[in-house]
């Protein structure tokens, strides 16, 4: 009682530029700044941003988070993993940004490819609008 289902709204045309996005990184990983808002456990994500300084290689993609402006607007990160498992890494929970952690799996191609993750590796449900 009283617990707020979190959940993840993912607006198509976002959807379509992070599929297309992993596609083009591929088989590097490719890595997304999410936009949107948060209101009452509900993630809504509307909008990305390429982070400024970003780096990436087959098994890892990342940013210096220290040269990202503070943007209440920014909700979370989306990345790909090119080896086909949408689990998070070790790595990935200590570079945790935001509310959300989108993993998308190769192929990249439909919903069933796309995951989101919590802080505490809990998967959250993805709405596709
Ligand atoms: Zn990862």
């Amino acid at each position: 009682m009283g617990k707020i289902e979190r959940k993840v709204v993912l607006k198509k045309d976002v959807k379509d530029s992070i599929l297309s996005y992993c596609k083009m990184k591929h088989p590097s990983e490719g890595i997304l700044i999410l936009r949107g808002k948060s209101k009452k456990g509900t993630i809504t994500v509307d909008g990305l941003v390429i982070p400024p300084f970003s780096y990436s290689d087959q098994t890892f993609a990342g940013f210096p988070q220290s040269f990202l402006p503070f943007d209440l607007s920014y909700v979370g990160i989306a990345h790909s993993h090119p080896s086909g498992s949408a689990s998070p890494s070790v790595t990935d929970m200590h570079n945790f940004f935001g509310l959300v952690a989108i993993i998308v799996q190769s192929p990249y191609e439909k919903d069933e490819d796309i995951f989101a993750w919590d802080s505490a590796g809990n998967a959250l449900p993805i709405i596709f609008e």
